[in-house]
């Protein structure tokens, strides 16, 4: 073969190999298309029988020289990729993503706009026990100009055998604390069927850790027009976290507030690992404001004040915190609630540093 030759069949190779890109990306739009009108119908992308037909057809018309399993085998990765490209799409246009909208989302709550880039504080007894307890911490966190107060009603406990919360009574002290002292309430619903009824007690939903990929408490919290606190799962990845948040804003409510609230890993010294890098991630591949709860994150009452001094540095739009009035008798987190003095050290201090609205 001479030189010429070769060269000759080179370059038709070449050529072939163009015809084969323009080709290959023909199909990659056509399947984009697809996937669109697949996504409109509310249709599942991956089809079996349908990828069993082409890989037929191909079978049927090959005469060579390659082997039909080699074949079935590029196209299988043809097809793959198609459906990667589709995926990929999908993630792209996430409601909850920065890519989707690039502005910040600000959530209202009672007038307080978290996610303007000012910073606020959610204060409040890990469980409702009494009204005396909830108006005790409200009246030393009005006094530090805070207006979210918190308070579990339903607490999603770890044992059966634990207190597990006052229930639609708890709720009913926090509507009365929150209407006498003026501030809002945010407070933990573990049930759908709870929803609706929440609305007319509470002015933002929590959604808890353990409920993170409760798929039809996060529909529920998504079809109504109530803000909804929700926290990262006990080990849930970040994709997860900001899938759950999908969920909700899919269902037409895009009033979420995210929450790190740390994750279980190995390590004992802390009761979970705060991912204090979470936040900067959160804010960047989405538009919703993100909070940090240094209570359940550390289990430490020695840790609240550098976490909250971290996450405030670190760009989060407010810190959670939980605060009893006396820690030692609480029915539960006994270990990591703050009592009052020591909630006024720890606001003062950090007004020292940071500069919050409330
Ligand atoms: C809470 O905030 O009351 C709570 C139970 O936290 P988590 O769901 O993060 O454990
Ligand atoms: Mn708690």
């Amino acid at each position: 073969m001479s030189h010429n030759e070769l060269d000759a069949l080179r370059k038709q190779v070449e050529e072939l190999n163009l015809q084969l890109l323009e080709v290959i990306n023909k199909r990659g739009e056509l399947v984009q298309e697809i996937g669109k009108l697949k996504e409109a119908q509310g249709v599942n992308r991956y089809d079996p029988v349908r990828e069993r037909k082409m890989l037929d057809l191909i079978t049927e018309h090959n005469d060579g020289p390659f082997e039909t399993s080699t074949l079935q085998h590029l196209f299988k990765e043809i097809f793959k990729a198609g459906l990667e490209l589709q995926k990929d799409d999908h993630r792209k246009a996430l409601l909850v993503s920065r890519k989707k909208k690039p502005e910040d989302t600000i959530v209202d709550v009672k007038g307080v706009k978290i996610g303007d880039g000012s910073q606020h504080f959610i204060v409040g007894p890990c469980a409702v026990e009494s009204y005396e307890q909830v108006a005790q911490v409200a009246q030393a966190a009005k006094a530090q100009g805070i207006k979210l107060l918190r308070g579990g009603a339903f607490k999603p406990r770890t044992s059966p055998y634990d207190f597990q919360g006052l229930g639609l009574e708890g709720l009913k002290i926090l509507k009365r604390v929150g209407d006498e002292f003026d501030m809002a309430i945010i407070s933990e619903i573990i049930n759908p069927a709870d929803i609706e009824t929440a609305c007319d007690y509470v002015d933002v939903i929590q959604i808890g850790a353990r409920n993170m990929q409760n798929f039809e408490l996060l529909k529920a919290a998504g079809a109504v027009r109530k803000p909804v606190l929700l926290k990262r799962g006990l080990a849930a990845t970040i994709d997860e976290f900001i899938n759950a948040a999908e969920y909700i804003i899919s269902q037409g409510n895009d009033q979420i507030i995210l929450c790190e609230r740390g994750i279980r890993t190995y390590e004992r010294a802390t009761r979970n690992t705060l991912d204090i890098s979470a936040v900067p991630i959160l804010k960047k591949e989405t538009h919703l404001p993100v909070f940090v709860d240094v209570t359940h994150s550390t289990g430490r009452r020695d840790l609240l004040l550098p976490t909250a001094k971290a996450a405030l540095a670190i760009g989060a739009d407010g810190v959670m915190a939980e605060v009893h009035p006396d820690p030692a008798v609480a029915l539960s987190d006994s270990a990591q609630q703050m009592d009052i003095d020591m909630f006024n050290e720890f606001i003062t201090e950090l007004r020292s540093h940071y500069a919050y609205k409330s």
